[in-house]
């Protein structure tokens, strides 16, 4: 039986959800964030919701066109879309870090063009995090001053007296346990004899980027059971393939891959592996936010962290050994230069371990399916 029609699953297909509508309903407020260097734990600990924004089913731009040029992230420019068009008003916050300089620009654009636009009455408070772009002492204590000033401004917006230490334990706890059970999902998909197929990952990834996470983790322990009861789904001349690169949250990408021969047994994404890898470990003397910090700022990272290629090509050749994966798909929304140095760079050091590798470009909203399939299909069948 197909988890497609799953409950859980299901959220992912919509960008609201009846979560969301329960959570406001008791006068709690939700918050919107671009990109996964952002302290959900500390939101968390706030009594908001975090709610990653995505463009899932969006196929058009044509709002967001107008106030960025077409040589930008179509996924950027599909979420603007979505907000022009008054699909995220539900939000009570907005929260974005320099990630890269397309999605950064959402920070004046939501302000001037989204919350402010004519009939939008609600007061939707706006915050922004400065992360370095390399990896060092310095960087992280200028990050742990960030994300610090970041809860106290949470504090005043919401009139909140104190985000204490004893919510953010258990904010941490509860974010713990959360990545613990994804990578258990994680395991039973790059077993030999998977449990379940990469299209149906995404859709747990973004449904659990989407709820309050207490209620994910009760329903991620439903489907850990449900999926270990489960037969192993037949992959049996299907070539196991590892999906690196820019931002997917749409499952037609991974279902074109996976009705083309291949298995997306893995991934290297942000709707993927790099969100549930690493977990906050509370460091002695250290307080709790600052061990949140620690782990956003040193975890694996993804190519805006300019001197962290080398542990980036590290995780991917233990990938591969892990998840016995034959291939290699390496793809970039047009324009998005941060996974498109970082695709060139693996490409050479790939082939170079004689691992089959494939680097696409695309768009977001699935534009040019034709020719995106004849170049997976001609790839997998030369594995
Ligand atoms: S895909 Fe690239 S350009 Fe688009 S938001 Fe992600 S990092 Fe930025």
């Amino acid at each position: 039986m197909s988890l497609h029609s799953d409950p859980f699953l299901n959220i992912s297909k919509s960008i609201k959800n009846s979560y969301i509508e329960e959570w406001q309903e008791e006068s709690k407020k939700v918050i919107g964030y671009y990109c996964t260097y952002i302290p959900e734990e500390l939101l968390y600990a706030a009594n908001l919701l975090p709610f990653r924004i995505r463009a899932t089913g969006n196929r058009d731009t044509e709002l967001g066109d107008i106030y960025m040029v077409r040589f930008t992230c179509s996924f950027v420019r599909a979420t603007l879309d979505l907000a022009l068009k008054g699909v995220y008003d539900f939000l009570d916050g907005f929260l974005v870090c320099n990630s890269c300089d397309h999605s950064r620009r959402m920070f004046e654009l939501f302000d001037l063009k989204v919350f402010n636009r004519e009939g939008f009455n609600k007061k939707v408070p706006r915050f922004y995090l400065a992360l370095p772009h390399i990896i060092t002492h310095e960087g992280f204590e200028w990050y742990k001053k960030e994300v610090e000033e970041l809860k106290t401004e949470i504090e005043e917006s919401y009139k909140i007296s104190e985000i204490s230490n004893l919510k953010l334990l258990e904010s941490i706890k509860v974010h713990n346990k959360n990545r613990n059970l994804l990578r258990a999902i994680h395991d039973l998909r790059i077993q030999s004899g998977p449990k379940l197929t990469g299209s149906e990952v995404l859709q747990i990834n973004m449904t659990n980027a989407s709820i309050p996470k207490d209620v994910a983790n009760s329903e991620l322990e439903r489907i850990l059971k449900l999926l270990k009861e489960r037969q192993a789904i037949g992959i049996e001349n299907k070539k196991r393939i590892l999906l690196v690169g820019s931002v997917v949250d749409n499952i037609e990408f991974i279902q074109l891959i996976e009705n083309s021969g291949g298995f997306v047994a893995s991934d290297f994404l942000c709707f993927g592996t790099r969100n549930f890898l690493d977990d906050v470990n509370l460091q002695n003397g250290e307080s709790p936010l600052d061990s949140i910090t620690r782990r956003l700022y040193y975890r694996i990272s993804c190519p805006r962290m300019m001197d962290d290629h080398e542990r980036r090509l590290d995780f991917i050749k233990k990938e591969i050994k892990r998840a016995n994966i034959e291939g290699v798909i390496l793809q970039r929304i047009n324009n998005c230069d941060l996974h498109g140095c970082d695709n060139m760079l693996f490409t050479h050091e790939l082939k170079e371990l004689e691992i089959p590798v494939l680097n696409i470009d695309r768009e977001f909203y699935m534009a040019d399916t034709t020719r995106l399939q004849t170049r997976i299909e001609a790839f997998l069948e030369m594995i």
